[in-house]
């Protein structure tokens, strides 16, 4: 075991590191509102910023740097899933805007491993070329955690499927072109072998979205009712009724992408500042033994985080799925960000209270919008509780409870 980058993997950190401080704006991550991990973060602020994303999205694409681990002939880069590993680390350490996560990073490795030549003909490269846009309609009011007790069904009818039923919380509905959408489309057969994946055109007559409005004012996610929805059979993704198996492999695509460690890092570097140079009561905030263990606790965690990262990432790139360790990287990415939003209203505490217009806000106000947003990541993409339960069973052999 050798715990450090190959040269060339030390040569890509450095070209995307150049990259990043190169194609950003330079008060890039000052305009950032996201919290580290979080899901429902407003995203950026000021007037330059639409400018700024539209800027970086275009020298991205030009680098092809939105597909990197795919395979060439589908658009990609075909680089190693460490070399993914080293973009996400550097590009979340900058918070620059994520391209694409849904279609992108979830979508489109799944359709890779199971749909038919036919469907990646037609899907990667619009994929790859950043033209369609995604949502996951997982997630009903009556399941959630238990994805098998979907209610929402797609029976065929000829070379069509009717859709039927309820979606909830399902992120960026409101805006997006195609659902990748988790149906049961055999009604009588046992609930783990019923289940299919369909992607259905959003402009198709008989979807209503409604966005809800979440904690932070923003519409994150929304309700999505299918009536009599008509979708083509040919828009059915990988084998009819397996697609409780297909949906394992898309989760743990979507637990590996979600973490971005690197802006845990940043996040906890502006801390370690900020602790140095404010003074409370007389003293530095740094020379606190309070402070100084919740940094230290914080730190610790963060390198755990790391570890993980480039654990699951060795692991894709010699051809295992991650499972129980796309559940491990999730739950301590997650709670790590429930944890620093913690820590960082104690060290702050009534200042951690005051809003990002007030110019006494520390750290332009991140904290209190942090605290509010860091409990989406521990629900998001499976709960922690349900991460736990993945670990005891798969990982640890448990029985189920
Ligand atoms: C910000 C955000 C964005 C989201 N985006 C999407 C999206 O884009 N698409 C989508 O489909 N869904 C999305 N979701 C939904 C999310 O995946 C679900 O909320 C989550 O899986 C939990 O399901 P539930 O809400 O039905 O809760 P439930 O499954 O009803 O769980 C309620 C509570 O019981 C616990 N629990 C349930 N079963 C067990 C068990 N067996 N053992 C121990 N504890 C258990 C859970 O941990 C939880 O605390 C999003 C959620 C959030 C917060």
């Amino acid at each position: 075991m050798e715990f450090r980058f190959s040269e060339k993997e030390e040569a890509f950190y450095r070209e995307v590191d150049e990259f990043l401080r190169k194609e950003l704006p330079p008060d890039w991550d000052q305009k950032c509102l996201a919290w580290p991990g979080g899901y429902a973060s407003l995203g950026y602020r000021g007037d330059d910023v639409a400018e700024g994303y539209a800027h970086y999205r275009q020298k991205l694409l030009e680098k092809g740097w939105n597909t990197i681990s795919w395979p060439k002939e589908f658009g990609g880069r075909a680089y190693s899933y460490m070399e993914q590993a080293i973009f996400d680390e550097r590009t979340s350490y900058y918070r620059a805007p994520m391209m694409d996560v849904i279609a992108g990073g979830m979508v489109a490795p799944t359709i890779l491993k199971v749909g038919t030549e036919e469907q990646k003909k037609k899907w990667i490269p619009r994929i790859a070329a950043s033209e369609i846009t995604m949502f996951l309609g997982y997630s009903e009011p009556n399941a959630g955690s238990d994805l098998a007790g979907i209610r929402t069904t797609a029976l065929q009818d000829g070379d069509e499927y009717v859709i039927n039923g309820q979606k909830v919380w399902s992120s960026g509905a409101n805006a997006v072109d195609y659902a990748w959408l988790l149906v049961r489309t055999d009604p009588t057969a046992p609930r783990h072998r019923s289940v299919s994946f369909f992607l259905v055109d959003m402009k198709t007559p008989g979807i209503t979205v409604r966005p809800l409005t979440t904690i932070l004012g923003n519409q994150h996610f929304c309700e999505v009712f299918f009536d009599n929805v008509r979708v083509p059979a040919e828009n059915l993704v990988g084998q009819k009724n397996r697609g409780f198996y297909h949906l394992m492999t898309a989760l743990d695509f979507e637990r590996v992408i979600l973490v971005g460690i690197g802006g845990f890092k940043r996040m906890y570097e502006e801390l370690a500042e900020f602790a140095k140079k404010t003074n409370r009561n007389g003293r530095p905030l740094s020379d606190d033994p309070f402070v100084r263990l919740k940094l230290a606790r914080l730190a610790t965690e963060i390198e755990i985080g790391y570890t993980l990262v480039w654990r699951t990432a060795e692991m894709l790139d010699k051809g295992k799925a991650p499972s129980v360790e796309s559940s491990v990287l999730k739950l301590v990415a997650t709670e790590l960000s429930r944890k620093m939003a913690e820590a960082t209203m104690d060290i702050f505490g009534p200042y951690g209270l005051i809003d990002d217009d007030i110019d006494i806000a520390p750290l332009r106000g991140l904290a209190p919008r942090g605290y509010l947003d860091c409990i989406s990541a521990t629900i998001g993409a499976g709960t922690s509780e349900i991460q736990r339960n993945i670990i005891a069973q798969r990982g640890l052999g448990l029985p189920r409870n």
